[in-house]
């Protein structure tokens, strides 16, 4: 990065920017930190991952269901296969747990057909099952389901942890990242881009979720217009297996994959979503929707404990008019990069999308080298995979991490120390909990959140007052990520 005064106006330059931090950006700047170049992120929020991929389903789908020959199919099937690795490089949390997709009745039973070729001509991993023989591993499927795809490559990831991690160890690598810097203005100089009258960037791409619209009317009409599609879900307490094994689908509709019971890393059960057009892209309330979840539920399972929900909450997808993934720099606009419309399955995808992105659209442009001494993030410490020896070795060393804080999930004050100090650290009460937990066991944080404050005002040296639950805005993160740069 290289910066000058000109006129009292400070204008920062960088090689690449990137708008948006959910799992595109946040892989793609990922991606680019391997490399040679200055990066810039830029993120409206107070951390990363606050839209779609802080809420969804965090499944890795195998690519069974896209339409042929889309893009949401090409990039599917590579993110699937991509997956493992990547949560391995990241030292994050995959599952491999696979998936059933349950099908009752003969009109059912030929979607289910439909399904089933397209898994052979992809070359994914398939069983077929009567519907008996599924109900030998998992009983609480229900009665009427006579047929069943087992995909054994699905996978579940904790989206956010994995956009996190990626995040960090780019800024471990150089990386910039601007949070609570919303773009509102882009002008297209002779060979770089302006953006809001303070950052010059060669190469700009565009990773706005449902504004990505928005970003390139900033420099052209836009060849396509983003709309929210919201999804509202249950979540039930830690069942650890005895509700669900896999992943259970519906078979899918011209709405999409429908309402699902999808077991999470951490042992809970997420029902849902739903799939509704909203006109306010930032309107994550539930409402409705759950009824709707409650009645499909029971389509496909059957003993649903209603009684173990701790949470609700609500997601929304970018669905784009196009409806397949915009993904190609701008027949217009050179050093313009559109990463658009990625609605579902677009977790899935990315490690696909961002090794695409980098390699095809941006290396190119630059003669840059690999970085030496790339240096490697840390797993955050869960002490929940550990044996005694190593938690009484921690304590020993830190006794902080022997003091819990949150009773529901058992986190100690050390590991919630540990997120806040690291780059792309914790500044919120929400930005704790999406990175170890404390706030999203039974109680809701009501026990644990005045301790996560007190944690917080004392690492980040504020006033308790300035700092926020979540995202709405908070001043100590905009101290923060003006010195960060
Ligand atoms: C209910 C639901 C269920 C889903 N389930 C799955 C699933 O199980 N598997 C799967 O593969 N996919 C799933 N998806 C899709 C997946 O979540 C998305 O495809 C993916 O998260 C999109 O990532 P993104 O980085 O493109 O966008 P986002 O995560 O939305 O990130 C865009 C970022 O850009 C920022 N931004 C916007 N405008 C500006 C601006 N002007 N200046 C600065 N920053 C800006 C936003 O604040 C946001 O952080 C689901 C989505 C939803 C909503």
């Amino acid at each position: 990065m290289r910066s000058f005064a000109s006129y009292f106006i400070i204008v920062l330059m960088f090689d690449v920017t990137i708008i948006g931090a959910g799992i595109c950006g946040s892989l793609i700047a990922h991606e680019l930190s391997k490399f040679d170049l200055a990066v810039l992120v830029l993120e409206k929020e107070n951390d990363v991952a606050e839209g779609a991929t802080g809420a969804n389903s965090a499944m890795v789908h195998s690519g069974h269901d896209p339409k042929p020959g889309s893009l949401k199919c090409k990039y599917n099937l590579l993110g699937n296969r991509m997956y493992p690795a990547l949560c391995e490089e990241l030292r994050v949390n995959y599952v491999p747990i696979g998936a059933f997709v349950a099908a009752g009745g003969k009109e059912e039973e030929e979607k289910l057909d439909i399904l089933i070729s397209q898994c052979k001509e992809r070359g994914i991993p398939f069983e077929v099952l009567d519907g008996d023989t599924a109900r030998e591993t998992e009983p609480n499927l229900a009665d009427r389901i006579t047929k069943v795809l087992s995909l054994p490559t699905t996978g579940i990831i904790t989206p956010w942890e994995v956009s996190i991690a990626a995040m960090e160890e780019a800024m471990l690598n150089g990386t910039k990242l601007k949070l609570n810097y919303e773009v509102v203005s882009i002008e297209k100089k002779d060979d770089h881009f302006l953006i809001n009258d303070e950052i010059e960037t060669k190469v700009l791409i565009n990773c706005a979720g449902a504004h990505c619209d928005t970003i390139t009317e900033m420099l052209r009409p836009s060849p396509y217009k983003v709309g929210a599609k919201k999804g509202e879900y249950f979540v039930l307490d830690h069942l650890n297996g005895t509700f669900v094994n896999h992943v259970i689908y519906p078979v899918p509709t011209e709405k999409g994959k429908g309402v699902l019971a999808v077991p999470t890393v951490h042992g809970n059960v997420m029902l849902g979503p739903n799939s509704e057009f909203v006109e306010d892209a930032e309107d994550d309330a539930t409402g409705d929707g759950l009824d709707f979840i409650r009645k499909e539920i029971g389509k496909t399972v059957k003993n649903v404990p209603f009684h173990k929900m701790i949470h609700t909450f609500a997601g929304l997808r970018p669905h784009i008019d196009l409806n397949d993934f915009y993904i190609q720099e701008d027949d217009q606009i050179e050093n313009f990069i559109h990463v658009a419309g990625i609605e579902s399955p677009g977790l899935s995808a990315a490690p696909a999308i961002a090794q695409d992105v980098v390699n095809d659209m941006v290396l190119p442009k630059f003669e840059c080298k690999k970085k030496e001494g790339y240096k490697r993030r840390e797993r955050f410490i869960d002490i929940s995979k550990m044996n005694e020896e190593e938690v009484n070795a921690l304590i020993q060393k830190d006794p902080s991490f022997g003091k819990i804080v949150c009773r529901c999930e058992k986190i100690s004050e050390g590991v919630i120390r540990d997120v806040i100090r690291r780059e792309c650290g914790a500044r919120t009460i929400k930005g704790v909990k999406m990175r170890c937990r404390p706030g999203m066991g039974r109680c809701q944080g009501g026990f644990c959140e005045p301790e996560v404050l007190r944690i917080l005002s004392e690492e980040l040296k504020a006033d308790p007052s300035e700092i926020l639950l979540d995202r709405k805005g908070s001043n100590v993160c905009v101290a923060l990520a003006k010195e960060d740069l």
